[in-house]
């Protein structure tokens, strides 16, 4: 691979750009495999990156039925933050935005990390008291984050409005290393880097069955729209659909699949540069480097498989947040999606092995997986790798359901994204 490098991009200008090479090689897929990946999001190219990396597992074929972060990770609104209340989510979160800080040059691909600080509102005396409680937690894990008055939030960032009649600001959980990233870019970053450790990258093959050695015996492959393929291991990361394919391996999980959806404004010029979280009017928003205000809220209350918006979820979303901020309230919307989001009942996601011998999992990122692409890739790869999770994945396995070991995130943190 030829790194990228400001002399590189010098040298192609001098030759009306005619040099550049392909970002990831397009290979016909291959017999067999030592690992298979389905589902080409974050998850899964971070996953196959780091095989390839910390584990020098380079035959590895990640396979994506549509194209490379069609998924959840093309689509979402991209905050990152790590200001978690329990501590496995804090070791994984916080691994990932340690990651994230140093990702382009790593990938060698500007991811567009931006740091710019992430405030969550109090807006209620309940969420004030539980943020609390978030920040001394925080303190213990050794993440810095802190609470800010009311007039802190409002130096910070002074579109909002404090005072709002029905939800007044009392005070904000603030994390200045929290921030964005460019989502297409984390995807095309890891797929680049792991194509050029010989990962095959392979787009439009769908898994359609996963074939075992007999009933209830290990994986040895999986049947494709480009035909069959056999593997050693096999690792599932593919979000929404973790159940669909989990169903094709023979087990269950325990996730339900629902859609979140989000809009941008049209471009206005720039007037907050942090990502603010509504969580009691159920909004955040931050602002593009395009100029967008991209907006997001909760999941719809409904079990679908369907990638678009609805009508009634942009005025629930935008009615939410015009008390908090009014500048929005004559803003003209230009764009709306959404995403079939794996929720899971305590909200942490599910990293590990599954019933089947072979058949790896990483799902159940919900509503909040963006963050936690390089930390759950690195994970997830060191699980596959050696067999067993790691220390910073092993809270994470399926048998938390069983034992009663939950990590309470939806309770604990009141805050999805
Ligand atoms: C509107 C919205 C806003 C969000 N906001 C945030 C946020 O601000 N911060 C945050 O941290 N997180 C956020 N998230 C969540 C985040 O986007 C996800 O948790 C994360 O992107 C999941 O990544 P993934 O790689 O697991 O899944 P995906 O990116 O969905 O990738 C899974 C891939 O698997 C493929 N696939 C499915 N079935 C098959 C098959 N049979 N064969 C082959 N391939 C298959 C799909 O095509 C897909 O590309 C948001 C999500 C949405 C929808």
């Amino acid at each position: 691979m030829r790194r990228y490098s400001a002399f590189a991009v010098a040298r192609e200008a001098a030759r009306f750009h005619s040099g550049w090479e392909r970002a990831w090689g397009n290979p016909e897929p291959k017999r067999h495999y030592e690992v298979i990946v389905i589902g080409g999001g974050g998850h899964g190219l971070a996953t196959a990156y780091y095989l390839a990396k910390n584990h020098g597992i380079t035959n590895v074929a990640v396979l994506e039925k549509g194209w490379l972060g069609g998924g959840n990770t093309g689509r979402n609104t991209t905050i990152i933050r790590s200001n978690y209340l329990q501590d496995a989510s804090a070791s994984i979160y916080e691994l990932s935005r340690g990651l994230y800080e140093d990702l382009s040059q790593q990938l060698n691909f500007n991811i567009m990390f931006s740091p710019r600080g992430v405030m969550m509102l109090c807006q209620t005396e309940h969420e004030f008291r539980a943020m609390q409680r978030t920040a001394h937690a925080n303190r213990l894990a050794g993440i810095k984050t802190e609470m800010v008055t009311p007039h802190k939030v409002k130096e910070i960032c002074p579109i909002l409005n404090i005072d709002g009649p029905r939800y007044p600001v009392l005070g904000g959980l603030w994390q200045p290393r929290g921030g964005t990233a460019r989502h297409d870019a984390v995807a095309w970053g890891y797929a680049r880097a792991a194509s050029a450790l010989g990962v095959d990258i392979i787009q439009k093959c769908e898994v359609t069955a996963i074939d075992r050695y007999g009933p209830g015996g290990r994986v040895s492959g999986v049947q494709t729209s480009k035909g069959a393929i056999t593997c050693d291991k096999l690792c599932i990361v593919v979000a929404g659909h973790s159940g669909v394919l989990a169903e094709m391996a023979g087990f269950r999980l325990p996730i339900e699949s629902m859609p979140l959806q989000a809009l941008v404004s049209e471009p206005i010029k720039p007037c907050m540069d942090i990502v603010v979280m509504a969580n009691t009017v159920h909004g955040y928003m931050s602002q593009s480097d395009k100029g967008e205000m991209v907006i997001g809220g909760g999941t719809d209350g409904y079990n679908a498989y369907t990638q678009r918006g609805s009508f009634q979820h942009i005025e629930e979303t935008v009615r939410a947040l015009c008390e908090t901020f009014p500048i929005i309230s004559r803003l003209k919307m230009l764009r709306q999606w959404g995403g079939i989001v794996d929720m899971t009942g305590d909200r942490s996601p599910i990293i590990g092995k599954t019933p089947v011998e072979g058949i790896f999992i990483n799902c159940g990122w919900g509503t909040g997986g963006f963050k936690a692409i390089p930390g759950s890739g690195w994970c997830t790869a060191a699980t596959v790798a050696k067999g067993t999770p790691d220390e910073v994945a092993g809270p994470f396995g399926i048998d938390r359901f069983r034992a009663g070991r939950m990590i309470d995130e939806s309770v604990a943190a009141a805050v999805a994204h």
